[in-house]
């Protein structure tokens, strides 16, 4: 039987890049699928590419009115979110000393309090469910760093604190709440990077090579199955070993 039949999971930034990837493993497990991106167009379009399990809804989850508009239409269509995966991310980046505030503002109210507003406005029917998976996207440099991009290291090490912390007060209620921090993966996000950057990083990869969608999008269904029901405020990390 697929792994996801009967449950309903919100992907925000489903539009492409691993969001979409994750949107189209949790369809083909028979998840109803919700996914969003800011322009409502372009979210039903790869909704309807992905297929009729999958639903396209416009939110930018840096607005709290957007995301409750979002979560209100989604259960109103789809029923209440079982699993969530909040992925929707954006880079600004730039050294420290000169880094703009729009830059670190932005960063930080897409890419954390986003997810905040996300898991708040999905936490009352979770709760009320007494069942949920909430997977957060973080990354490798929120880990580790990244000299560059201290505004999305930032960012992505507060979703580490935010997961753990969300973890221990839903546990009890039967919800988990666990992170996956992906290496380099081919998207849009990375396809910025020179080759020189790209090589650079390439030789510290052990397993030698880039991650794709694919990759990260099996982690997330892993997250989101029965299998890992015993796993929570937990970072999976999909890096081909960069963050050993
Ligand atoms: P992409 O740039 O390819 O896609 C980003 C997605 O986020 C798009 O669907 C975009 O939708 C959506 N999005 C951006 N801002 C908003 C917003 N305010 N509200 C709603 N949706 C938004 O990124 P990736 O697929 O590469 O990254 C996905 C996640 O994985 C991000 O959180 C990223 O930080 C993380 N990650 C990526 C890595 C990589 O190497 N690619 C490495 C580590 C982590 P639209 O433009 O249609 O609004």
């Amino acid at each position: 039987m697929a792994v996801l039949a009967g449950k309903t999971a919100l992907i925000t930034g489903g539009t492409r890049g691993i969001g979409r990837a994750i949107a189209e493993r949790f369809a083909k497990e028979g998840a109803a699928v919700a996914l969003c991106g800011r322009d409502a167009e372009t979210a039903q379009r790869v909704a309807a590419e992905i297929g009729p399990n999958a639903h396209g809804f416009a939110c930018d989850v840096s607005d709290p009115a957007s995301v409750d508009g979002l979560l209100a239409a989604v259960t109103e269509q789809l029923g209440g979110v079982y699993a969530l995966v909040n992925n929707a991310g954006i880079t600004k980046d730039g050294l420290m000393m000169r880094m703009k505030d729009g830059d670190w503002d932005a960063v930080l109210q897409t890419n954390l309090t986003g997810a905040f507003y996300v898991c708040r406005a999905a936490s009352r029917a979770m709760l009320k469910a007494r069942e949920g998976r909430v997977i957060n996207l973080t990354s490798i440099v929120g880990v580790h760093g990244q000299g560059g991009q201290t505004n999305y290291s930032a960012a992505k090490a507060g979703i580490i604190g935010f997961t753990k912390a969300y973890a221990q007060e839903v546990a009890s209620r039967g919800i988990t709440v666990n992170a996956i921090a992906p290496g380099l993966i081919d998207t849009d996000m990375t396809a910025v990077l020179t080759d020189d950057q790209r090589g650079a990083v390439l030789e510290r990869i052990p397993l030698k090579r880039t991650g794709t969608v694919e990759d990260v999008a099996g982690a997330a269904l892993f997250l989101a199955s029965p299998d890992a029901a015993y796993v929570t405020g937990q970072v999976l990390c999909v890096d081909g070993g960069l963050g050993m």
